[in-house]
């Protein structure tokens, strides 16, 4: 039993022409590779079936050609409908009763209904859509009754964890409709090619150049899950190439694909059909190519809103981000120096005080206080010598006798307080000041602005000047900082023309949201990566994401990101699996896609360049510190009355492009437009107007953030 090419088939019996998730995929595993095709209608994959099974032939090789919908049914039913106890004359039937057409539309729930009648009482088969009422089709399996000693499972299903009933036609996870569409295919494909093509477990296949047998890809479902993440595929299509594959590699351990030939007995060998693999589970696993395994970095559903929810709050949306947004990992040590701008991994603790001696905090005289006498004034006589930063006096001052000191020296041994020169007259062998002098005046204190071991600054701190500062004076050269976040910023569209300086047609739009994007991520200072741009075609733009995802830790997109026909971003995004879309109550905004694209978060900005601003403002911002190391990082803003005059409806929150006036009002750009880049280039901030109703009238307060407050 040795096969040179085995072609899994996961089949759909959707009733409109269909791609990605949930429609039918072929996997092949051959000489040259693994390979997966995608087929949106039954025609096209029956012709895609009668191909492949030709070129077998032509080439002599062998073919197995595993379907993953019941080649039978429970015992006892192909009897009743065609009088013979086989479950190849329950295809010949179906071949003769099902009508499928090219655009996907079947008779199936009608020939279901058909065979109901056929049988007393009602049922077998249950479930139509809505809408689409059928004598003889029960809504509910629990209203079926009296169609005699049918099992609702076959046996292979009861063997096989989480199989369905084929009585179920539709409804989550059934497989009734695609026996129903899928054998007549089947039954065609055997009769075309008359001797060459044997059904196991029903005909003998030792000898048959192609075998079609029954298969349920779920059986290695954890591999599967771990392929879908590792390689960012559909589950159907992780599932075709996964079993394609297996079975291929089976063949090389000792035992081969028999064991797996040899399960079928008693009416699966007759009537029910068996599921290939079902019993042998174990060897099954154990051919399976491991697939390297990617820790998720966020949940699949993290994205997800609850169901129900349309328009989703600003402020429920930045929550839940912030719920599902996990840190990089990689740390570096980089010296003090170098360290700008980058994010503290680890907290930091002083190796040394700031100040490590008590020392002078000005230009004067020191003394000992207790030694004072009376309220002043007072002369003391000066010893000789003095001290000075860098250059620390050796000796101690006696108690009544001051020294010369200057700003920073370490406090002499018998010198606690300090006067200020121009507080004083001095001869050079005497000094004289007034009272009343305060205990430890104008010294600083050992450690009195760090202790040594304190903490100095805590991880996710994005180092500013200050912070180097800080660290060098706490003796501290080198710091554990996360790696630059890497930001992939793609902008898609037919219409996109990338370079401004290229010539561009009437329909053309210059590419705006790249540069501006770009540059926003280099002045959070991460590492922009140019993606590039992309055309409204799904294949050109899972290559960019594709790219992006090697090469970016986050991809920030723009345009496609609605539900409109050519909003490809967020078609493919759903179609990988791993898509949310939130509409959120914002202006301007809205369309919020949020998906992982292999395991790297995408966020599906709108492609309007004021909308696609503001969105990265608001959730970019925080989402991008989020995942750079340095916490989930809002804008903070201020109230200032208003120079202008709105009426706002309740439901959703606005920004508006503002600058303050030379009073410090906040005055609005003329118009809100949304593609007017022009006010965003005018404005030097934003006005945030809350979720419910306002009216605006000059002078009235208002939150103004300036896009310094956004790290711009
Ligand atoms: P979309 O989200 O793709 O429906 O785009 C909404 C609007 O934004 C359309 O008018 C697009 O032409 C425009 N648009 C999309 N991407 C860009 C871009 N990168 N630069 C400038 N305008 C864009
Ligand atoms: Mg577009």
């Amino acid at each position: 039993m040795r096969f040179d090419r085995i072609a899994i088939l996961d089949w759909s019996a959707a009733s409109q022409p269909r791609r990605g998730k949930d429609s039918i995929w072929l996997g092949l595993a051959g000489p040259d590779g693994v390979s997966a095709e995608n087929l949106p209608t039954r025609f096209a994959a029956e012709a895609r079936l009668r191909a492949l099974v030709a070129d077998a032939l032509a080439r002599g090789e062998r073919l197995l050609l595993g379907a993953d919908f019941a080649f039978g049914y429970p015992a006892g039913f192909a009897a009743q409908l065609t009088g013979r106890t086989e479950a190849l004359a329950v295809w010949e039937w179906l071949a003769g009763a099902i009508k499928d057409d090219a655009q996907n539309r079947s008779n199936r729930y009608e020939v279901a209904a058909a065979i109901n009648r056929q049988f007393p009482g009602l049922g077998p088969f249950w479930f139509h859509p809505n809408g689409h009422d059928l004598p003889g089709l029960p809504l509910k399996g629990s209203t079926r009754h009296g169609y005699g000693p049918l099992d609702e499972l076959r046996a292979t299903e009861r063997a096989a964890r989480g199989a369905q009933s084929v009585w179920k036609l539709g409804g989550p996870g059934s497989v009734g409709s695609q026996a129903l569409t899928g054998l007549p295919v089947l039954w065609r494909l055997r009769a075309g090619f008359a001797g060459q093509v044997a059904v196991w477990p029903f005909e003998p296949v030792e000898d048959a150049p192609v075998v079609l047998a029954e298969v349920f890809p779920s059986l290695l479902a954890a591999e599967v899950k771990a392929a879908m993440r590792a390689r960012a595929m559909v589950p159907d299509e992780a599932q075709v190439r996964l079993l394609a594959e297996t079975l291929l590699r089976m063949q090389d351990q000792d035992a081969g694909l028999a064991p797996l030939f040899a399960a079928a007995e008693g009416t699966a060998l007759t009537e029910e059909g068996w599921i290939l693999g079902v019993g042998q589970e174990a060897s099954l696993h154990a051919s399976a190519e491991p697939v390297p395994l990617i820790p998720p970095r966020l949940r699949d559903d993290c994205f997800a809103m609850p169901q129900g929810v349309n328009w989703v709050p600003v402020d429920e949306a930045l929550a839940r981000l912030r719920e599902a947004l996990v840190p990089l990992a990689q740390v570096e040590t980089l010296p003090v120096a170098a360290a700008g701008g980058r994010v503290l991994a680890r907290d930091v603790t002083a190796r040394r005080a700031n100040p490590p001696r008590a020392n002078s905090a000005v230009d004067g005289y020191g003394f000992a206080h207790a030694a004072l006498a009376g309220p002043g004034p007072y002369t003391l006589p000066l010893v000789s010598g003095r001290a000075a930063a860098g250059q620390p006096f050796a000796g101690a001052v006696p108690p009544g006798s001051a020294i010369r000191i200057l700003t920073g020296a370490i406090l002499p041994k018998g010198v606690d307080c300090v006067v200020l020169e121009e507080d004083c007259d001095s001869d050079f062998a005497r000094v004289a000041f007034d009272g009343p002098v305060k205990p430890r005046a104008n010294t600083r204190r050992a450690g009195e602005d760090v202790d040594a071991g304190a903490q100095a600054l805590p991880s996710g701190r994005v180092l500013g000047a200050p912070d180097l500062a800080l660290l060098s004076a706490l003796g501290v050269g080198q710091v554990a900082v996360f790696r630059p976040l890497r930001v992939g910023v793609l902008s898609t569209g037919d219409e996109i023309v990338a370079d401004p300086s290229a010539p561009a047609a009437p329909h053309q739009i210059y590419d705006a949201n790249r540069p501006m994007l770009l540059e926003i991520a280099r002045r959070w200072g991460y590492q922009p990566v140019d993606l590039g741009h992309a055309p409204d075609d799904p294949a050109a733009i899972a290559e960019a994401l594709g790219r992006g995802a090697k090469q970016a830790d986050v991809i920030l997109t723009s345009g496609g990101a609605s539900a409109g026909d050519e909003d490809h971003v967020s078609r493919l995004l759903r179609d990988s699996g791993t898509l949310s879309s939130w509409r959120i109550a914002l202006k301007p905004g809205r369309p919020l896609a949020l998906a992982l694209w292999q395991g790297v978060p995408v966020l599906g900005l709108p492609g309007n360049p004021v909308a696609a601003f503001v969105c990265t403002l608001i959730f970019g911002r925080p989402a991008l510190s989020a995942l750079a190391g340095s916490g989930w990082r809002m804008a903070q803003g201020f109230t200032v009355p208003a120079a202008f005059t709105k009426t706002k409806k309740p439901g959703r929150r606005e920004y508006l492009r503002a600058r303050l006036n030379d009073q410090g009002a906040a005055e609005v750009f003329a118009s809100e437009g949304s593609g007017r880049i022009s006010g965003l280039s005018w404005a030097e901030g934003l006005v945030e107007l809350p979720d419910g109703a306002a009216q605006i009238t000059p002078g009235c307060p208002v939150r103004y953030l300036p896009y310094g407050s956004f790290g711009l």
